[in-house]
């Protein structure tokens, strides 16, 4: 990326994460192109960039993005030294945009380029700083990741402060304002789901029906998700601890309680030794709920380990 192209601020960025999508990028950029250029005819932007991060592909997505780049000179891209995950590659992007609007989509077709137009106007005219997009139903998703989906946006409801929107994409368009907001967070364990909220301003939401991937399949296991999940809760709540705090106060009455009880029934019955199958249950009742508490202790020093260490967040290995 020369520095020259650094020093000059375009009107609209697109940032494209990109991982392994070597068969839906020409077709997502011809697309977004032909939105582009009917706002250019329009008149409400006048330049324009794509910057396209590959986080680490093993496909042909690298050619595809310095074929973009040779064919037209508003394309640049990062490519990293491996797979960092979808927001070291957001953060790559937003961090290389030099929009004065910048949209963040997917590259698979389903965050619809279409829209760009009206979530432009509606941060143009200054009233909002964001235009979020939420799909309003999962259909072509498996039953159980929806049921799972549904119950992780409920419980965030729950157990943080911020709004958490269901069914939010990271489909987004942003003034400057809103963006440098985001840049200024210096935290390593990003969860952009949590942090959009987080940072306030205001958002108009548009809402579509969900729309399948153009091709390819989906980069997100169950498991990736469920990590992803609970990366999201450790960012955002410090409920968990709260949680285990208490159990630890219940466990210790329930203890004085049946100390109490043991004491008395010695003095009426005299009755010793019988229970100990009523003791091994709750030797291992504690142990459990001792362990459980500290896993989660656990996952919050991890996390506090990981910001420490102070990594970057990705590597860049080439750049155009
Ligand atoms: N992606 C990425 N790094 C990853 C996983 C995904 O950059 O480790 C990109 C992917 O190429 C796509 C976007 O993030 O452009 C969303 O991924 P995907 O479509 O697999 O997620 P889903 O839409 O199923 O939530
Ligand atoms: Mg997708």
């Amino acid at each position: 990326m020369t520095d020259s192209r650094k020093q000059t601020m375009v009107d609209i960025s697109l940032v494209i994460p990109c991982f392994n999508e070597e068969d839906t990028l020409s077709v997502l950029y011809k697309e977004a192109n032909c939105v582009l250029a009917e706002l250019i005819k329009a008149g409400s932007v006048s330049t324009r960039e794509y910057i396209f991060v590959d986080d680490g592909s093993k496909d042909n997505t690298l050619s595809i993005f310095r074929q973009l780049a040779n064919d037209d000179n508003n394309v640049h891209y990062l490519s990293f030294s491996r797979n960092f995950g979808k927001e070291a590659a957001l953060l790559a992007g937003l961090q290389t945009a030099r929009g004065t609007f910048v949209v963040t989509l997917d590259a698979d077709g389903q965050d619809p380029p279409s829209l760009i137009p009206l979530m432009l106007e509606a941060v143009i005219s200054g009233e909002y700083d964001c235009a979020g997009t939420r799909r309003i139903n999962r259909a072509g998703e498996p039953p159980i990741r929806s049921f799972f989906a549904r119950r992780f946006y409920a419980l965030m409801k729950k157990i943080t402060d911020v709004e958490i929107i269901d069914g939010a994409r990271d489909f987004r368009l942003m003034n400057r304002k809103y963006m440098d907001a985001i840049l200024a967070l210096p935290e390593r364990n990003r969860f952009s789901k949590c942090i959009f909220p987080w940072i306030g301003y205001k958002t108009k939401w548009f809402e579509y029906e969900n729309i399948a991937r153009t091709a390819g399949k989906t980069k997100w296991s169950f498991w990736k998700l469920l990590l992803y999940s609970l990366d999201g809760i450790i960012a955002f709540s410090s409920k968990p601890l709260a949680i285990a705090s208490v159990m630890g106060i219940f466990l210790f009455l329930s203890a004085l309680a049946f100390i109490v009880f043991i004491i008395v029934r010695r003095l009426i019955w005299g009755d010793p030794v019988s229970g100990w199958a009523s003791t091994i249950c709750i030797i291992l009742f504690c142990s459990g709920i001792q362990l459980f508490t500290t896993g989660i202790l656990g996952q919050y020093m991890a996390k506090i380990h990981t910001e420490v260490k102070q990594r970057p967040q990705y590597i860049i290995r080439e750049a155009q």
